[in-house]
């Protein structure tokens, strides 16, 4: 009798254990599939383009135009003034924050816009920023924009494009400036370049009320630490 209640105790147990199997398989699936999905969402959040990589590497710094070139201009506001004020400032705000910055001109030099995307391209930099300000005939124009280009990578589109809501974001967080939102631009220096790049147009000269505002070294300085901020923020989450 013993020997036969130990039989069917064994059975029942044997049946419990498939029974579990049976249930915790699927469960334990379900499982690994959850950690995957989230692991994968967290990846895509960084881009899944190793951030870490570009820690502590170069960043260039484009100011737009300059020399011959002077860019947009209007009443004593010109382009490619203000484009080097507002990239040295970032400059600066970008060294204190630990970053390496290079600048493709640090005067008022001419500099065709291949050779600032071979500055980038053979210095193996991780990002390029390009500095530009805007014109436009219509006078109520205002506001900044920044631009991401259509990259054949697509890790680098994408890598820009985030790029470009970080530095937009940092820009109207410092400046109070309407938003003119980010955009796919087909700009030499940032459709060349090898590393993720953006070119922001940081207001408009045409604007009268933005045009006071560009002349001052004040506000120049709030559009040069949204940048660098921007940098900051793209490289840090
Ligand atoms: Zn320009």
């Amino acid at each position: 009798m013993r020997s036969f209640l130990k039989v069917i105790i064994f059975f029942l147990l044997g049946f419990a254990c498939i029974g579990y199997g049976a249930i915790s398989k699927p469960a334990i699936a379900k499982k690994s599939g959850a950690s995957f999905t989230k692991l994968h969402a967290l990846q895509c959040k960084k881009s899944a383009y190793q951030l870490s990589q570009y820690e502590n590497q170069l960043i260039i710094l484009d100011a737009g135009h300059g020399g011959t070139d002077e860019g947009t201009k209007a009443s004593t506001v010109f382009e490619k003034k203000i484009t080097l004020i507002t990239a040295l400032l970032a400059k600066q705000y970008l060294e204190e924050l630990g970053y390496k910055v290079k600048m493709t001109r640090t005067s008022d030099v001419f500099l065709a816009l291949p050779k600032r995307v071979a500055l980038a391209n053979q210095a193996g930099a991780a990002l390029f920023v390009s500095i530009h300000y805007n014109h436009s005939k219509n006078d109520l124009a205002k506001g900044i924009e920044v631009f991401y280009p259509d990259a054949k990578q697509l890790w680098r589109a994408h890598a820009s494009k985030r790029l470009a809501r970080c530095v937009l974001s940092q820009l109207l967080q410092e400046t109070d400036a309407p938003s003119r939102g980010v955009k796919e631009g087909n700009f030499h220096v940032i459709r060349e370049t090898e590393m993720p790049a953006v070119l922001i147009e940081g207001g408009f000269v045409s604007n009268l009320e933005e045009r006071e505002l560009l002349k001052s070294k004040e506000y120049l300085g709030k559009v040069a630490k949204g940048v660098a901020q921007g940098i900051h923020r793209y490289l840090r989450s």
